[in-house]
């Protein structure tokens, strides 16, 4: 085989892209492989300008090139394998790493260009940097949830720390409410007791009067334990949070009416309890239980802690901003210094004596009260009486 020959199979057979082109741009040739890449047949890009395999912003750039390498000598352009992107002849483009030569050639210059596609390494790159974003992606998700995770761990440590302290203070609770009880109930079961004994004797020598005034005394008796009894259960309820407020509309002119007459059964001698409504409207909306829990309470201290012989007032006001209970008595008041501890439960101020009580009564109010949006406030003067409120916003 002659030089020529081989040549011509070397140029024809090679797998990168050659093409030449002389001093002014224009295309001579363009093997098979270059061809294929640029997706013409040779007849139509041979005589054209090199620019139009060039995308654009380069496109007009080359010829600058050129010129510049032909004035300079400098060789700018020769030799360096750039990347650089190539125009098919369908208008799109692809990378393709350039190579360029000079040669002399019948005593002119002609410039070969090898071309060798980087379409499929790009692609690769490209696919890795895809890849590579994927797995940050699911990296940052991952820790994401696992952040989720973690937090959600640490709001149930902190859910069982706080259930742990609520038990906690929920022993404490009914300890010291059986030291309470074991003082509280002392009273009223000796005196059923009592009672029971003298029905026996009173059975005997028939006298029905002396019994009827013993069982009342039992029933009194027992009612005072079941009164105890339902403070606690009210209160470990209450802890416990099961205690919700049932808002409703009703009248509480109607209700503190009802609600007077019944406590004025157990009132002491001569003791009073006068009731006053203030304002045009009479229907509130709050938790009729929870609300008659609440009264009943300051009602009973009310006559627990005023003689007999005196007023207790119950008063009611209702406006368009506000509703107020209030119950106030001439009785023996709250010492000033004991008044912090109001409403802790099991306190009772130093100068209740023998009077019984637990000291739950106001704690349970005020949580009731609170349940329904309201708040207590109250004035106390020893030896000259308490008056206690009870303030709801109006809807
Ligand atoms: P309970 O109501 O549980 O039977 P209690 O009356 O002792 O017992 P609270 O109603 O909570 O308990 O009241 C706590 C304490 O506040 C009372 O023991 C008493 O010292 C004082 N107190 C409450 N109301 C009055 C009042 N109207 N007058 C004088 N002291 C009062
Ligand atoms: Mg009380």
């Amino acid at each position: 085989m002659d030089n020529l020959k081989l040549l011509h199979a070397i140029f024809n057979t090679a797998i990168d892209g050659i093409i030449t082109i002389d001093s002014q741009g224009l295309i001579e040739t363009m093997n098979p492989a270059a061809l294929r890449l640029f997706g013409y047949e040779e007849e139509e890009v041979s005589g054209e300008n090199i620019s139009v395999l060039i995308p654009k912003p380069d496109k007009g750039a080359h010829n600058g090139y050129l010129h510049r390498h032909q004035d300079t000598g400098k060789k700018r352009i020769i030799g360096t394998g750039r990347e650089v992107l190539g125009l098919k002849k369908d208008g799109t483009t692809f990378p393709f790493r350039l190579a360029v030569s000079e040669v002399e050639y019948e005593n002119r210059k002609i410039y070969t260009g090898f071309i060798h596609d980087l379409s499929k390494e790009k692609e690769a790159e490209e696919n890795l940097k895809k890849y590579t974003s994927e797995l940050e992606a699911k990296i940052k998700e991952r820790t994401q949830n696992l952040e989720h995770l973690i937090n959600d761990l640490e709001k149930a440590r902190d859910e069982a720390d706080r259930s742990m302290e609520k038990q906690k203070e929920l022993n404490l609770l009914k300890t010291r409410f059986v030291s309470m009880a074991s003082h509280e109930f002392r009273t009223p079961l000796s005196s059923i007791q009592l009672s029971a004994l003298l029905i026996d004797k009173y059975l005997e020598k028939l006298e029905p009067e002396n019994i009827l005034k013993h069982t009342a005394k039992i029933k009194n008796s027992v009612a005072h334990l079941t009164g105890i009894l339902n403070d606690f259960l009210s209160l470990e309820k209450l802890e416990a949070g099961k205690t919700k407020a049932l808002l409703q509309s009703f009248d509480l002119v109607k209700f503190s009416e009802e609600l007077i007459e019944e406590m004025q059964l157990i009132a002491k001698q001569n003791q009073n309890i006068v009731y006053q409504h203030t304002g045009a409207i009479s229907h509130v909306y709050l938790d009729p239980a929870l609300l008659k829990n609440a009264a009943i309470n300051l009602v009973s201290n009310a006559i627990k802690y005023s003689g007999e012989n005196t007023f207790i007032e119950f008063n009611s006001e209702v406006d368009e901003a506000e509703v107020c209970i209030t119950v106030k008595d001439n009785g023996i008041g709250i010492p000033e210094e004991e008044q912090k501890h109001l409403f802790q439960p099991f306190f009772r101020a130093h100068n209740t004596g023998n009077i019984p009580g637990t000291g739950l009564g106001l704690n349970i109010v005020k949580r009731y009260v609170e349940l329904m949006g309201g708040k207590v406030i109250y004035h106390s003067a020893q030896h000259e009486g308490t008056s206690v409120s009870l303030i709801f916003k109006n809807r």
